[in-house]
């Protein structure tokens, strides 16, 4: 029987690369989207087209009761998930002294928060099932720290402290959880970046080179592999040796 994996963001950049390396891999896939119906639909074309079953899910993971509605909705049309990507993020930068409130709280609602209420929601069928993968997308900006992104930062720090905690709850039940901590990658949200802050950004990593939607794709697949069922709790950073 295929895996199921619920990938959130699975619809543009970095989800979507991941979405489509879990369906190489077998699996049936669950994209979750906020708002862009067109890139969840032609991501989920792409998906059928490798013979595995997908669908589009529209869901603010930021609301924890759209989360629950989201994985009962992909219960009922795939099945149970095995495998689930906390990967949705979005970016509202600015220095401290200047940013607003509700930039701070929108990030760590969708970041964190968003994270929380998704595995929340599919923690119980694991549980029963006594197997699952959690992955969820961190960033080295959690670890590292990067001025203008104080609501960023901090949501993938606490992303970082939120899969370690789940997973020493969890460990005992066969389900494994892990933080994957890109660098600098190429996708809509870096290219929404100012052509300064890009060269800035190339320039601090000592591979010389942008990362790629798919180096990422790639370390979430292995995570989300049986070959990995001894790992649990632990970064693995794809940046091109960024943070070292
Ligand atoms: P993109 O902006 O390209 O895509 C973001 C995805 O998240 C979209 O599918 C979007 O859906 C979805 N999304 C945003 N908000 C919500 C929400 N509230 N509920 C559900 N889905 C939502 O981002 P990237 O691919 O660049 O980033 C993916 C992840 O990787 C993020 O967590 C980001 O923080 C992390 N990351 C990215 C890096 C980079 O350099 N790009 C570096 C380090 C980490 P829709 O299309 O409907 O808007």
């Amino acid at each position: 029987m295929a895996k199921v994996a619920l990938v959130t963001g699975g619809s543009r950049g970095i989800g979507r690369a991941i979405a489509l390396k879990l369906a190489d891999a077998g699996c049936d896939v669950a994209v979750v989207y906020a708002g862009r119906e067109d890139a969840a639909n032609a991501t989920v074309a792409e998906i059928e087209a490798k013979g595995v079953r997908a669908m589009a899910v529209k869901c603010d993971v930021a609301d924890a009761a759209q989360a629950i509605d989201a994985v009962n909705r992909v219960i009922e049309t795939l099945g149970v998930p095995d495998v689930l990507v906390n990967n949705a993020g979005i970016i509202r930068d600015g220095l401290a002294m200047r940013m607003k409130p509700e930039d701070f709280r929108a990030v760590i609602d969708t970041n964190l928060s968003g994270a929380f209420y998704m595995i929340r929601a599919c923690l119980p069928a694991f549980v029963r099932r006594r197997s699952g993968r959690i992955v969820n997308i961190a960033s080295v900006s959690g670890m590292m720290g990067n001025a203008g992104q104080a609501n960023y930062s901090a949501s993938k720090a606490g992303l970082i402290g939120l899969t370690k905690t789940i997973a020493r709850e969890v460990a005992a039940r066969g389900i494994t959880v892990n933080a994957v901590a890109p660098g600098f990658i190429e996708t809509d949200m870096t290219r929404s970046m100012s052509e300064a802050a890009l060269k800035a950004g190339v320039a601090a990593v000592p591979m010389g080179r942008i990362g790629k939607p798919e180096d990422v794709a790639n370390a979430v697949a292995f995570l989300a592999s049986d070959e990995a069922a001894y790992i649990t709790g632990c970064v693995l950073k794809v940046d091109g040796g960024m943070y070292i």
